[in-house]
């Protein structure tokens, strides 16, 4: 298998051109995959397929998508301060597949805490409550975005407290003994499968694509009971073969690994079997 995982961040919205609004460059890479000849998966399928439990070919020439965060953006069609009004990423999938009539699905990895995102809110967009978690359990209901973790607070650095214990925030490498690990990533399980039920987190992404060893080789892999998990990703450019690392698989993000569509169509050659 070589299944490349596609990276979006539904608040990156800078103008809007390809190289500058993720929802330009989302809904111009649906078409061109279209196009290629490529199927959208689940996220959790190509986990499933990489785990043994179904077979390689229902992966074949299929790339997987997902969203980093959490915010509106994800969700709601929304009038950007800035750059005027943006489809939101479910409109921009519904719009694809009732165009081309393929399945399409992506899965959002969201920041779970109520009190981080009410700041992250005011800190990092602009204030008007669009970091709200009240669309989570429609997109889950209908069934063209899964809901799983990115982390309970991001370790993020415009917090005035995370889990991690010496106030070292700002990356996910600082997260290295159980009590952070347990704060970040199975209370956050908790808090999901609490309110998704009978969806149940599996999937988690690490904030800024960022881990340390002690989550990829011992807490990840050695507390599978706590944290309930199936497999995590990070952000090493490449696709997801049978040989990849369960905890910490690779994804490409759009603007790091690619930023027009001419790049977009090297990565996906990069990544064709
Ligand atoms: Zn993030």
């Amino acid at each position: 298998m070589r299944v490349p995982v596609l990276t979006y961040h539904s608040v990156n919205i800078a103008g809007n051109d390809y190289a500058d609004n993720d929802h330009v460059a989302l809904a111009a890479d649906l078409r061109a995959l279209h196009r290629g000849g490529w199927r959208i998966v689940p996220l959790a399928q190509v986990v499933a397929a990489l785990l043994g439990e179904i077979a390689p070919a229902q992966v074949e020439r299929a790339v997987a998508l997902s969203f980093d965060d959490g915010a509106w953006f994800d969700w709601h069609d929304l009038d950007h301060p800035g750059c005027g009004p943006q489809r939101g990423f479910a409109g921009i999938l519904r719009d694809f597949r009732d165009e081309t009539g393929s399945p399409v699905h992506a899965t959002s990895f969201v920041i779970v805490s109520p009190a981080a995102r009410a700041v992250l809110d005011r800190t990092c967009l602009v204030g008007r409550g669009w970091w709200g978690d009240q669309w989570w359990p429609l997109a889950q209901r209908e069934g063209i975005i899964s809901i799983e973790s990115h982390s309970w607070d991001h370790n993020h650095d415009t917090l005035p407290q995370t889990a991690q214990r010496d106030g070292r925030t700002g990356t996910f490498r600082s997260i290295q003994t159980w009590a952070e690990a347990d704060a970040e990533i199975r209370v956050a399980a908790d808090w999901l499968d609490a309110r998704l039920a009978p969806h149940r987190a599996s999937l988690f992404a690490f904030p800024y694509g960022e881990s340390s060893d002690y989550l990829v080789h011992e807490y990840l892999p050695h507390h599978g009971a706590e944290h309930r998990l199936r497999a995590a990703f990070g952000t090493t450019p490449a696709p997801v073969t049978a040989q990849a690392a369960r905890w910490n698989l690779p994804r490409y993000v759009c603007g790091q690994h690619w930023r027009s569509p001419e790049q977009f169509a090297v990565v996906l050659a990069e990544a064709s079997p």
